[in-house]
């Protein structure tokens, strides 16, 4: 670690002794970001039981102080009313500038941090398309879609250049978080500093200029790349974007207007620990050619079967999902509108999953639920974030509702969905899934 200190010092100068103050130092920034897809930012203050501090990079982003453990556990979580994030990872998104109605990419996607702040930010308008190039880690990118109720998402794992190839000038915006040699994560994960050297660097940078080149493909003319790292290294941040802009003259750097950290390349910004996060580059680049409207798709209307439709009225009040429904193999999905072609790209997830036919009826699928708000469901049971059933309900166990409730009923922890059972004779059989459900 002797030589990373070494560049640290001749990278910061004078700050050098405040940064090794830092890095000397246990105490380490952990936050959470609200969900406002399903939880505004003050209704989550006051469900929660410690005091807020506002994070600088974003306006849903909260410290979470040092005494509060596990808050993976709290019903809140499972609910998908936030998402727990290091405070200065909630900095790029915000240099995306993302509009409702967007089609917005995320080519390194999971474990999905960034994805659901675009999600909440899209509003469910637009289009969000979340790839993660490794298998395992696509499948955490997707439950966390799930969670935090995300309905206009597609959820791929591809490579970066097969997918950008395939949706040329598809979108107006790109996040590049790029896989980096993570010197920011140093003071929490002891594997990054172990996996550190020069050479790792080196080939990191080499990496993410591949993948920056990638992106640029799948851009509308007049769009954005915003790429970010969470390493301090010169070559993997200043020295990529130089070389980039160098290979692409039609890129420039734009100022995206925010104030947190520090300036470097005139309009990018660094996080140091100093500056309230554990560390973070993001600049925004603009194609500065003429800006023209995305290419648009037409997708094959396919025949639905009439009790399909019949089972999502009896679930769901008003369609909440939309009337653009598919079916491949079992699975019923909702999908977002002015999807591209996705054959060939491995994709997941595209849109709500609504259900999956079974032998002779149709159950509904934890997503759709999770997307939901409460009055959209046709039953729904709701409970206080302390009570005994939604700590139940959360183990898997079965819970006692109103006699008068039959059927798919969802399960809401302070009026934000967490989940379904299905009701019959005063109890809901729990349908929670196994793999999400807490420990006794
Ligand atoms: N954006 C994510 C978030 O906010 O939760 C974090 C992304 S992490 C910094 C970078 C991701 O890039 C990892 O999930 C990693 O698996 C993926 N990755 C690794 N090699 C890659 C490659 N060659 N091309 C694209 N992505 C890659």
């Amino acid at each position: 670690m002797e030589i990373f200190l070494e560049r640290m010092k001749s990278l910061l100068g004078d700050e050098f002794e405040e940064f090794l103050k830092f890095y000397n130092n246990e105490k380490i920034y952990r936050g959470l970001r609200v969900n406002t897809l399903k939880c505004s930012v003050d209704k989550l203050i006051t469900l929660l039981n410690f005091t807020i501090e506002k994070t600088p990079f974003c306006g849903e982003g909260i410290y979470i102080p040092d005494e509060v453990q596990s808050i993976g556990n709290n019903p809140l979580h499972h609910a998908g009313a936030f998402y727990v994030q290091e405070p200065s990872a909630t900095s790029a998104v915000e240099m995306l500038d993302i509009k409702e109605g967007d089609r917005v990419l995320d080519l390194c996607a999971a474990p999905g941090g960034k994805s659901t702040q675009i999600a909440a930010k899209l509003n469910s308008k637009g289009l969000l398309w979340s790839n993660e190039v490794v298998k395992n880690r696509a499948k955490i990118l997707l439950s966390n879609i799930e969670r935090l109720g995300v309905k206009n998402a597609v959820v791929s794992n591809c490579y970066p250049d097969v997918l950008c190839n395939k949706l040329k000038g598809y979108f107006d915006k790109i996040l590049v978080d790029a896989p980096c040699s993570g010197e920011g994560m140093f003071r929490k994960n002891s594997e990054a500093q172990n996996e550190w050297s020069v050479e790792h660097v080196k080939s990191c940078a080499a990496r993410q200029l591949q993948i920056l080149n990638s992106a640029k493909t799948a851009l509308r003319e007049g769009g954005v790349i915003v790429y970010s790292t969470c390493t301090f290294s010169e070559e993997e941040n200043e020295g990529v974007i130089t070389e980039f802009l160098k290979e692409n003259p039609d890129f420039s750097i734009e100022d995206s207007g925010v104030n947190f950290g520090r300036p470097t390349l005139k309009y990018a910004r660094r996080i140091f620990p100093m500056d309230g996060g554990e560390g973070h580059f993001a600049v925004k680049l603009r194609k500065n050619s003429q800006s023209l409207p995305a290419p648009s798709f037409k997708n094959n209307p396919v025949k639905i079967p009439d009790n399909v439709y019949e089972f999502y009225d009896e679930v769901f009040v008003d369609r909440p999902f939309g009337n653009k429904l598919e079916i491949i193999g079992e699975n019923i999905y909702a999908l977002p509108d002015n999807l591209p072609d996705t054959k060939g790209l491995n994709v997941l997830r595209k849109g709500v999953l609504l259900g999956e036919i079974k032998k002779n009826r149709i159950e509904p699928h934890h997503h759709a639920f999770m997307c939901a708000k409460p009055e959209q469901c046709r039953r729904y049971v709701d409970f206080d974030v302390n009570s005994e059933e939604i700590k139940l309900f959360l183990h898997g166990n079965e819970i006692k509702v109103d006699e008068s409730l039959k059927g798919y009923t969802a399960v809401c922890v302070n009026k934000i969905t967490a989940g379904f059972g299905k009701a019959s004779g005063g109890s809901l059989k729990n349908k929670y899934p196994k793999g999400l459900r807490t420990l006794k």
